[in-house]
């Protein structure tokens, strides 16, 4: 799908949903503007020569990095940083918005944002990442602080990268590990940080499925992509007794009707770098396993994946959104309208900036927690904002993400009103 494309569905699907709750809400029309804008909005260049070993002589590129901050009201601005080959500014701006309203809705004292880079990470060495992370890291010193922006891991980054932001931002201001989160255990990272995400969207998609009389034990799952939140999705939801049968990553995907054995996948990607050819399964494309007949739906991997092409070839009766944005405003009202249910990605996959909270708490503290202390803590807070949409949207008679959104835009505005914004 053209870049383009995709960057405009993803800000027009963030912006019907924002409208809906807006009317919901009977926000006027200065409220609403003042919501959709972002506070700051910067844009970077990054050059390197990124095809030699030691960035000397070779061709020499400029890489655009991008850091929107979009609302502060309720604390500091708080965003995945995102190296993927389509990352742009309008991408960036939806996902930063949606930042702002998930650490509403899980009532964590942060605002939103989000940042990245546009990069194809698959064709740079090691050392020409850490360089390239590096540099932006140096152009963006002024907009991050551990009381102002913190960033955290998002697709193509992992707490390898994060490392490299805290050895940058440390050179400055001296060993600052609250800077970043999501970053390795040995530089002050959190217990049960790394399977958060992953391990929130298996319990919330428990704890729905028991509301919609699906046993989680003999359901049948699909999920699309493999990395950090796709994997634990899939590892946890197979050990609460699902049958994971269709896996994908951004090359292809693979099929086994049995279930598929998670770990031996992960030694498979682990080994190959791919989900293909792994054995004891078959071959299929990511169009053919969005549209598989399961239970349980889960992308995880990019956003706009379930459009209006394909909504209406879906054959789940729950779709988890894990990943940020991956069902269109379209797909959305298609969906529904067929009576699928549909976890919106606000809460689902609330689970990674709820133990990025946890982090930053442990890290100011300099006192670190147990990793069950932190599952724990995340599925109490988990199941009380699960419970307090679904209660809204009955309430409402509307859909959990419109309630989602009512609750989080409420207390943003509250926040703004208190501070005299
Ligand atoms: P990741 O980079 O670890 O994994 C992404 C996976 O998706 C990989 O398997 C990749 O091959 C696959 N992929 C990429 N492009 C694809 C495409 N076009 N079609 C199919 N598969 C594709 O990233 P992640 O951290 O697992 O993030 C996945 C999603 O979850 C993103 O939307 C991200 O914003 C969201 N998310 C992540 C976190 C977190 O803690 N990492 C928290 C909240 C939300």
């Amino acid at each position: 799908m053209p870049v383009e494309r995709k960057h405009c569905q993803c800000h027009d699907t963030q912006n019907h949903f924002l409208e809906r709750a807006f009317e919901s809400l009977q926000l006027e029309t200065s409220q609403r503007e003042l919501l959709l804008s972002a506070f700051r909005e910067t844009t970077v260049s990054i050059p390197l020569r990124p095809h030699r070993a030691d960035d000397d002589g070779g061709e020499l590129c400029t890489y655009m990095g991008y850091r929107v901050q979009h609302n502060h009201a309720r604390g500091p601005f708080k965003g995945g940083l995102r190296f993927h080959p389509s990352v742009n500014l309008g991408e960036i701006r939806a996902l930063a918005q949606l930042m702002t309203w998930k650490t509403a809705l899980v009532d964590v004292p942060f605002g939103g944002a989000k940042g990245g880079i546009t990069v194809d990470t698959t064709k740079l060495s090691q050392y020409a990442l850490e360089i390239l992370t590096k540099r932006f890291v140096q152009k963006m010193m002024p907009v991050f602080g551990v009381h102002t922006d913190i960033p955290a891991p998002d697709v193509g980054t992992n707490p390898q990268v994060m490392a490299w932001i805290l050895e940058e931002y440390s050179k400055n201001h001296g060993y600052t590990p609250a800077i970043v989160t999501g970053k390795p255990m040995e530089l002050g990272g959190s217990a049960g940080r790394l399977e958060a995400t992953g391990h929130g969207v298996a319990y919330l998609t428990g704890k729905i499925a028991g509301e919609i009389s699906l046993p989680i034990k003999s359901a049948s799952v699909v999920v699309q992509g493999f990395g950090n939140v796709g994997f634990h999705t899939a590892q946890r939801l197979d050990a609460m007794g699902a049958r994971v049968i269709a896996l994908s990553d951004a090359r292809n995907g693979v099929i086994c009707d049995a279930g598929i054995n998670i770990e031996r996948a992960q030694r498979h990607v682990a080994e190959t770098g791919w989900l293909e050819n792994l054995p004891g399964t078959e071959p299929i494309s990511n169009a053919e396993l969005l549209e598989l007949p399961c239970d349980i739906l889960i992308p995880a991997a990019i956003e706009a994946t379930i459009t209006c092409d394909n909504a209406g070839a879906i054959r789940a009766r729950l779709v988890v959104e894990a990943a940020n944005i991956p069902v269109t405003h379209l797909a959305d009202t298609a969906l529904r309208e067929r009576g699928i249910t549909v976890m919106p990605d606000l809460l689902a996959n609330a689970g990674g900036v709820l133990a990025s909270y946890y982090e930053w708490v442990q890290n100011l503290q300099e006192f670190p927690w147990e990793r069950d202390t932190v599952l724990q803590r995340l599925e109490q807070r988990l199941s009380r904002v699960y419970a307090q949409v679904r209660d809204l949207a009955h309430q409402r008679n509307t859909d959990l993400r419109t309630a989602a959104y009512e609750l989080a835009i409420g207390r943003v505005n509250q926040a703004m009103a208190l501070r005299g914004f």
